[in-house]
């Protein structure tokens, strides 16, 4: 029997691939290794979004070759799309998919599929003809590549994902894919396409599934979450397998609204959507419906706007201030997250000034903090003016520690309070010791005392912070 073994690398939207991809070669009936040194096939699922990622990829190229001579390695996802070329002069590499071909990876790569099959056509290109990101060292083997044009591509490839580590309680659903704006600094819309959304039946159909299966939250995610819906639209409605029914949904909060209405899910989590789509709809739902976690996630990037207009972001600081306010207004208790960006080309001391100002004043509750890397093909490459790396990373360090004092202030403020959490799976079952893991319904960490069921919601009695946790008491009925 043969067998293969998928690795992940980067965002939510890769793991939900990664798990649509593992699905394909189960139909196929090939089986899943235990691990790389196991597999026939191999399937390292890249990511692109920084320097750093593509190098991880090709270090996991060496291993897995090193680990197991005979496997074939196929390479997929952002990394491939970007640079097939580059990634066929790695050692080791037999196939390459990108991601304008990721839904149809098993049995490309097994030889099942014609490649003159009309739905694949000019799709298959030889090596020669692509362009070679970087010198490398050819190949000494024939390497199959499976890349066309992202932007003509209109399927959204997903599968749910569960919690990493074997706990399966909250699975993610990726509604959406792709991007159709153009930041200056990503590099995502080139390897992802355009917006995609799954349609409405779709999505309630799946989330109907896992409630059947037994699960009491569900995170749905995306690339552009809050974009959801544009693209199924009157009037804009594309062919593809996902667009048959219009929807009756067109926008994420009428989505939301239909997923409470239609499914008995208990709690849905909503993850990242970017300032402006945080519509007051959105907001209101959100605070009204218990049966939707206090947990808004907003990217802001910079808080200074000549930064932010630079990296074509489509807001300005005070949309961004006046969102978060609303949002605060209308949940007290919710966690408020943002992504920030240190060492875009050109920021100064006064405009990291305003960054932390902003963050500082602002109730955020905790900080996602990334440095600034160059990606070829995006217009902030050629910008020139990089900052030093001893001054990006010391900025990355400055804003680290304010994200940890501020969700300290905010995991103190809940002392002597009360939580909803759920229980997680795996640690429930594996922790030594005489309590149990959970996440707040407001995405904090909780030790319950005592052994508690899995994937349980539970009132906590919160009775102090340890290492990072809260730790309290269920609440008795
Ligand atoms: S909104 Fe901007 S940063 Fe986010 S995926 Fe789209 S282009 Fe990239």
């Amino acid at each position: 029997m043969s067998t293969f073994y998928v690795q992940n690398f980067g965002c939510r939207a890769t793991q939900a691939d990664g798990a649509a991809i593992e699905q394909q070669f189960l139909d196929l009936g090939l089986q899943r290794a235990p691990d790389a040194a196991a597999a026939h096939w191999v399937i390292l699922n890249t990511c692109a979004v920084t320097a750093q990622a593509e190098q991880d990829a090709r270090a996991a190229i060496r291993r897995v070759r090193r680990g197991n001579e005979s496997c074939k390695i196929v390479i997929t996802g952002c990394y491939a799309q970007r640079a097939p070329a580059e990634v066929a002069a790695l050692r080791g590499v037999s196939h390459i998919v990108g991601n304008s071909e990721k839904h149809a990876l098993a049995e490309l790569v097994l030889g099942r599929k014609c490649q003159d099959n009309s739905s694949l056509s000019g799709s298959f290109f030889p090596l020669a003809s692509l362009q070679t990101g970087r010198a490398a060292e050819p190949s000494s083997e024939a390497v199959e590549i499976f890349v066309s044009d992202i932007f003509a591509h209109t399927r959204l490839l997903a599968a749910p994902v569960f919690d990493s580590g074997g706990a399966r309680t909250r699975p993610n659903l990726k509604i959406q894919d792709g991007c159709s704006n153009r930041c200056s600094f990503c590099i995502i819309p080139s390897v992802r396409g355009r917006s995609r959304s799954l349609a409405y039946p779709d999505v309630l159909r799946e989330i109907n599934q896992l409630v059947g299966a037994g699960y009491r939250e569900v995170v749905i995610s995306g690339i552009n979450l809050g974009r959801w819906g544009r693209d199924l639209a009157p009037g804009r409605q594309e062919s593809g397998s996902t667009r048959k029914d219009q929807p009756a949904a067109t926008d994420l909060a009428k989505l939301i609204r239909a997923i409470l209405e239609h499914t008995s899910l208990e709690k849905l989590r909503v993850s990242s959507v970017e300032p402006m789509d945080w519509t007051d709809a959105l907001v209101r739902l959100m605070a009204e419906s218990p049966r939707i976690a206090k947990h808004v996630h907003v990217p802001l990037q910079s808080a200074s706007d000549s930064i932010l207009r630079a990296m074509r972001r489509r807001y300005r600081p005070w949309h961004y201030r006046e969102k978060i306010l609303n949002i605060r207004a209308a949940m007290p208790t919710a966690a408020i997250g943002a992504d920030v960006m240190v060492g875009f080309p050109g920021e100064s001391e006064a405009d990291f000034d305003e960054t932390r100002a902003m963050i500082e004043e602002l109730p955020l509750t905790y900080l996602h903090v990334f440095t600034f890397s160059a990606r070829p093909g995006t217009a902030a490459a050629t910008l020139g003016n990089p900052l030093p790396a001893e001054v990006a990373g010391e900025r990355s360090r400055i804003l680290r520690d304010l994200g940890t004092r501020k969700k300290l202030v905010f995991m103190r403020s809940f002392i002597g309070r009360q939580l909803q959490a759920i229980t997680l799976a795996a640690r429930a079952e594996q922790s030594g010791g005489n309590w149990t893991e959970a996440l707040s319904d407001n995405y904090l960490k909780v030790r319950l005392e005592g052994r508690q069921e899995a994937n349980r919601w539970v009132e906590v009695s919160i009775g102090a912070v340890r290492n990072g946790y809260l730790s309290g008491q269920p609440v008795r009925p």
